[in-house]
């Protein structure tokens, strides 16, 4: 797995046209939304798209019933639509139920959400598990309103069908298993949600034409519910789930963040902090806590899976969050690719990372005389950088005595995990050095 033979250019186009071709969709926790995100990615991975009925029991929720929605909009007394789901639909409260009648607007204002502080944008409303109908508008729009007689219309359904997930697999030499979810339950939202189902999509596929030690599973389920019903569903697939990352927020201009393991630390956690750490870019680690995505349900006691979110701006800290301000707009491919870089760093250092034996541990090799000095003047005869390139080999000599992996040498001498790997590989090649399996 050669790391310069990605195209990350191509690939960051990629992700955002994606992210355009599934922001106008309506998605929900349930619903033809989420099958019609789904059939997209399907024609770039083959996912495998599951149907789980409405009233299925997982472990203390139940699959509701599932919602569409066609149309909903409210006129005033003129005929005029001052609130069209045709525009956006978070102008409709999400899992609204249907609704046709005439009402006042005293009746109709506590159905309305704005944001005071944000007068120009729409704020992004759901009601899952308690029925209600709502419409939701910009603070301007609002305050434009007078009294009048509106009709309020909102085409919806609210009836037993399914809950819809995807969920694809790369079977590597290992059965052990990394993996990478995302949220498919947001409707026009993109750094929340959707940046993270567009950069989920892309590193299965460009993983699925690569050679790999591990095996890798990607689900593409809807929030907290789609989580608990695929561990609900998928239990007995948890054992070999040895590690995971939560993907989302990964579109905004913001500094990395990841949120650690709920044991915090284990291999993802080293990695994903060594990631960053090589990256030089501005990043922040942060402890687990149970309130987020659905590292909830991964991390929860009975199971307390390994998995972590490497994410840009925690949901919630950017004033976009949940409002029509989280637009495509709000992201950029710049963010995006650097973000798909670091996932497939954290992925090269899984795919690459192994404990070696020194050969000649009674005092340093000669390095000159093997050649080393040589190959690196070869490379840049800066003698800086050999001097640079002689000091990796030594770090990588020193601590190969089978109880460190050169994640640990690298982490521990505060190199680049790929110049250590680069020092490693050489002193396999001139005969110093032999890979320990594990
Ligand atoms: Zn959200």
């Amino acid at each position: 797995m050669v790391k310069t033979e990605i195209d990350y250019k191509k690939i960051g186009k990629n992700l955002y046209s994606l992210m355009e071709d599934l922001f106008p969709i309506c998605r929900s926790i349930t619903g033809n939304g989420v099958r019609e995100t789904l059939k997209i990615i399907k024609k770039i991975i083959p996912v495998e798209i599951k149907e789980v009925p409405s009233g299925t029991k997982v472990f203390d929720w139940v699959i509701p019933k599932e919602w569409n929605i066609k149309d909903a909009y409210v006129k005033d007394s003129k005929g005029n639509k001052i609130i069209d789901f045709q525009k956006t639909n978070l102008h409709v409260m999400n899992y609204s139920i249907p609704i046709h009648k005439k009402i006042k607007l005293k009746e109709l204002k506590p159905h309305l959400f704005t944001l005071p502080d944000h007068p120009d944008w729409i704020p992004y409303a759901h009601s899952y598990y308690k029925e209600n109908w709502g419409f939701c508008l910009t603070h301007n729009q609002y305050k434009k309103l007078k009294e009048d007689t509106y009709e309020v219309f909102i085409d919806s359904t609210l009836k037993n069908g399914s809950l819809t997930y995807g969920e694809y697999y790369i079977k590597g030499k290992s059965k052990d298993e990394i993996l990478f979810t995302c949220y498919i339950c947001h409707p026009s939202l993109c750094n929340d949600s959707l940046s993270g189902v567009v950069l989920v999509t892309y590193l299965a596929k460009l993983l699925s034409k690569m050679k790999l030690k591990y095996s890798y599973r990607f689900l593409f389920i809807p929030e907290t519910i789609g989580a608990i019903t695929w561990l609900s569903q998928n239990e007995k697939k948890t054992k070999n789930i040895k590690y995971g990352l939560v993907a989302t927020c990964l579109g905004d201009p913001g500094k990395y963040t990841y949120k650690k393991t709920r044991n915090g630390d284990t291999l993802i956690d080293k990695i994903v902090e060594k990631v960053l750490f090589d990256s030089k870019e501005d990043h922040q680690i942060l402890d687990f806590w149970p309130i987020g995505s659905d590292e909830r349900q991964f991390c929860s006691p009975g199971f307390n899976l390994n998995v972590g979110s490497l994410m840009r701006t925690v949901y919630g800290c950017f004033p976009q969050y949940h409002t029509s301000g989280d637009n495509l707009d709000f992201v950029d491919k710049k963010y995006l690719t650097g973000s798909f870089e670091k996932y497939m760093d954290a992925v090269y250092i899984f795919e690459n990372n192994a404990s070696y034996m020194n050969l000649n541990p009674k005092c340093e090799p000669q390095l000159r005389k093997r050649g080393f000095y040589d190959m690196a003047e070869k490379v840049d005869p800066d003698p800086v950088l050999v001097e640079v390139f002689i000091n990796e080999l030594l770090w990588v000599l020193n601590f190969s005595d089978g109880n460190n992996s050169i994640l640990d040498i690298a982490i521990r001498s505060g190199r680049d995990f790929k110049k250590i790997k680069y020092a490693a590989d050489a002193l396999v090649n001139k005969k110093l050095l032999k890979k320990i399996d594990k």
